[in-house]
Parts: C-alpha cells; sequence; structure tokens
C-alpha cells in the first residue's frame, strides 16, 4: 500500500515524500482511514510504529480540506495531550513538517518552561496545539486557550499519562472540548484503567491493534547479565570498554542512580548525558540534542523522561536496573532495532529484582539468553571468567576481579 492509496492529498503526500517516507507503516494504514472517516479510534502503539503519523496525517487532511468552515481564523482545531514535555516537542516538530505545504499552524505548550512566550503564540493563532496537561490547563484557567472548537482530540500515550497521575486533567480537558468532537486515544499498552478511560471518553471507538504489549521488538537481541547490585557499574563499565558501542541509552529507575553513573562514567572519561525530571527544560533539551547529534553517545534516563522519545539508529539499550512494570521493558529495548537497524538489549539483573525477570520473560514470552561470561557473576559458583578478548585484564577469571574490587572505589 502506497501513502496515496490511503486518499491523502497532494501537500502532505509531499510533505511525506520529502520526510523519506516510502510507504505507510501498519498502524498508518490502519489509522489514517478511520480518522478520515471521523471514527473515535483507540489505538494500541508503541512508538516507533509510526503513531505520530497516524494521527498527525489524517488530522492534517481534515484540517486543511475544511479551511472554510465558519470555525476558521484564530482557533484551535486539533488539540493533542501528551504526558511528557520531550514527546510533546517532538509530536509539534512533526506536525510542523508534515505541514509544510498547508498553511496550517501548529505550536507546543508544556510546562517547565517560561509562560509568556507561550502565550504570545497563542494569541496569534494556531491550528493545532500540542499540549501536556499542566500547562494547558494553566492557560485555559487565564483565559488563553479557547477549546470550544477542537474538532480532533488525540490523547497520546494515554497509559502514562495515567500513570503519572494526570487522569483527572485528562478528563477535565475532555470536557472543555465540545461534545461532537473526534477523538483519538494512543496507548502502548492497555491496561485496566486505560480501557476505563477509554471507555468514559470515546464513542463507539474502532479498535486498532498493531503492536501487542507483549511483543519485544524483532530486530532486537537481547541479553540477560546476573550481577550482584553493588557491582552494576563495574559491569557497565566492563561492556562499554569491551562489548557496546555506538549510541546507548541507560535506564536507570531514579534520578539519584542516573545522576550517579552519569557522574561515574564522565569520571572514567565516557561522553555521556542525562535526562530525568529534576532537570530543567532547558537542561533536558540541550542533553537530548546533544546525544541526537552525537556531541555525547550515551544517554543516561529514568523511563519517564525518556518515554517516547525518537532517536534513531540507537545501537543498544542498557537496562541498569530492571523496571518493575514489566511492559515498561518492553518499550525500553523497542528505543532500538528500528526502522530495520539491528538493536541490542542488556539488561542487569540483581538478586532483587529476580522476580521482575520472571515476570518480563512471562510477558514476552521469551527466556532471554543469560550471558554468565562475566567478571561479576551473581553466583558466586557461576564458572570463572575466559574473556574473549586477546589479553583481556578479565582472563583470570572472577577471583582476580573480586580481589581489584578493594581498591579504592571512588563512586
Ligand atoms: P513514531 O512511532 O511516531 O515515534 O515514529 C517513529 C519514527 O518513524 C519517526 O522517526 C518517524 O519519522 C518515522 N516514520 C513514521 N512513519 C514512517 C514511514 N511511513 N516510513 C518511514 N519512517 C516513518
Amino acid at each position: 500500500m502506497s501513502f496515496k492509496d490511503l486518499k491523502l492529498n497532494r501537500p502532505i503526500l509531499r510533505a511525506v515524500a520529502e520526510a523519506g517516507y516510502d510507504n505507510p507503516t501498519l498502524v498508518q494504514e490502519r489509522t489514517i482511514p478511520l480518522v478520515l472517516d471521523r471514527k473515535d479510534i483507540i489505538t494500541s502503539a508503541q512508538t516507533g510504529t509510526g503513531k505520530t503519523a497516524a494521527f498527525a496525517l489524517p488530522i492534517l487532511q481534515l484540517l486543511f480540506d475544511r479551511q472554510d468552515a465558519p470555525k476558521k481564523g484564530k482557533k484551535i482545531r486539533a488539540l493533542i495531550v501528551s504526558p511528557t514535555r520531550e514527546l510533546a516537542i517532538q509530536i509539534a516538530k512533526n506536525f510542523t513538517t508534515y505541514s509544510t505545504y498547508t498553511n496550517l499552524r501548529s505550536a507546543v505548550i508544556y510546562g517547565g518552561t517560561s509562560i509568556e512566550p507561550q502565550k504570545d503564540i497563542l494569541a496569534k493563532g494556531i491550528d493545532i496545539l500540542v499540549a501536556t496537561p499542566g500547562r494547558l490547563l494553566d492557560l485555559h484557567k487565564q483565559d488563553l486557550v479557547n477549546l470550544d472548537y477542537i474538532e480532533t482530540f488525540v490523547l497520546d500515550e494515554a497509559d502514562l499519562m495515567l500513570d503519572m497521575g494526570f487522569i483527572d486533567d485528562v478528563k477535565k480537558i475532555e470536557r472543555l472540548c465540545p461534545d461532537d468532537k473526534q477523538t483519538l486515544l494512543f496507548s502502548a499498552t492497555m491496561p485496566y484503567k486505560v480501557e476505563q478511560l477509554a471507555n468514559s471518553i470515546l464513542k463507539d471507538p474502532e479498535r486498532i491493534e498493531v503492536t501487542p504489549t507483549s511483543s519485544a521488538a524483532k530486530n532486537v537481541s537481547q541479553l540477560l547479565y546476573y550481577v550482584p547490585k553493588r557491582n552494576k557499574i563495574e559491569l557497565c563499565l566492563h561492556l562499554l570498554r569491551n562489548e557496546i558501542k555506538g549510541s546507548i541509552l541507560i535506564f536507570r529507575r531514579t534520578k539519584f542512580g542516573v545522576d550517579k553513573l552519569h557522574q561515574t562514567l564522565l569520571k572514567n572519561g565516557y561522553k555521556a548525558e542525562r535526562l530525568h525530571g529534576d532537570r530543567s527544560q532547558n537542561e533536558r533539551q540541550n542533553a537530548l540534542a546533544d546525544f541526537k547529534r552525537n556531541k555525547v553517545n550515551i544517554l543516561i534516563a529514568t523511563d519517564v523522561a525518556a518515554r517516547g522519545i525518537d532517536i534513531n539508529e540507537l545501537d543498544a539499550v542498557i537496562n541498569f536496573d530492571l523496571p518493575n512494570v514489566p511492559e515498561t521493558y518492553v518499550h525500553r529495548i523497542g528505543r532500538t532495532g528500528r526502522a530495520s537497524h539491528m538493536g541490542h538489549a542488556y539488561s542487569f539483573c540483581s538478586a532483587d529484582e529476580k522476580t521482575y525477570i520472571k515476570t518480563i520473560q512471562q510477558l514476552i514470552n521469551v527466556q532471554i539468553p543469560i550471558e554468565d561470561n562475566h567478571p561479576y557473576p551473581l553466583d558466586p559458583k557461576a564458572k570463572p571468567i575466559v574473556h574473549k578478548k586477546k589479553g583481556s585484564k578479565y582472563k583470570k577469571g572472577r577471583k582476580s576481579q573480586a580481589s581489584k574490587k578493594k581498591k579504592k572505589r571512588w563512586y
């Protein structure tokens, strides 16, 4: 199937061609016709499947085709609500790209940054607004956003939205939009809470399931390292020195953990950046930009900060800490191995995380291969290490490494 078969109009087809897209992805094939038909939809699809274009392209087309409607002017006609600032910025960028050859204007608003420039943008008038919930409600309270003319309302990453405690905000925003709007809900996973929300805000929705939650990315080779918690940093350094090359995204569960690992990597001569919710918006943007431009090749992040971010050609993901929600594992490793690139996922499992790995494996229905040929095995009876590389300092096995540990550690 081609984009032309999806009955998209010329300005949009031209922008899509310039973006380098040859054919629609599966989620686009299924979603675009339904959105053009003005149906409500609930789509289960992860980042990386092309889901942003799946809603952005038909929304642009609908707005473009109905420009003579009386609502034309400084009225916001499509609203996309996203849980994180990074994701909101990314979605808005996509809208800008796809609308190059239309006269439709889009903008993004999010918290953690000065509200004044956002007020100016809104005052100028836009057709499409991408927003995080808190800032949107703030601006609405100040009468600076009018949602009375919304024709299409998109709720992106609904599961994360609920995990982040935005349920009441989302419901409030939905009620501020007209009753006859079209609503599109996208969620990487479909827990009961999301189903409940969908039932309350969608009208007779069509369901689209592109990537079942449990299916781990096909192009990703996965490896599991059992390692004592105290040795995770050493294992990470060992793998960075010997195995893992290219652009690497490392997940840690806490902001503190991100900062700690970041310091260690810098002190060991690595170029790394970090992304978490305690950093200012500017710092987060700069970190991401440096990583995307290959100024640094390692990005350490918490799940919330990294969720939904599109980074092309990521070579590897390291699950430094295992997630306690198994679906999160699927999201994380889905960040690599995109668009036919082969990716690699390395997961570190300490004794207290064994139950996590069990539920992850149940969810993905795969036994992740265990790599026990490393210097810091969890099981003391594990066989000694014979490192592959000639002259490697790990050749002598685990015992010699253990004695090294007694040396001064500064982290
Ligand atoms: P998303 O799932 O929306 O985050 O998109 C993931 C990546 O796929 C983005 O870099 C998009 O630019 C890209 N993409 C979206 N649609 C297509 C397509 N039809 N062909 C090739 N790449 C695409």
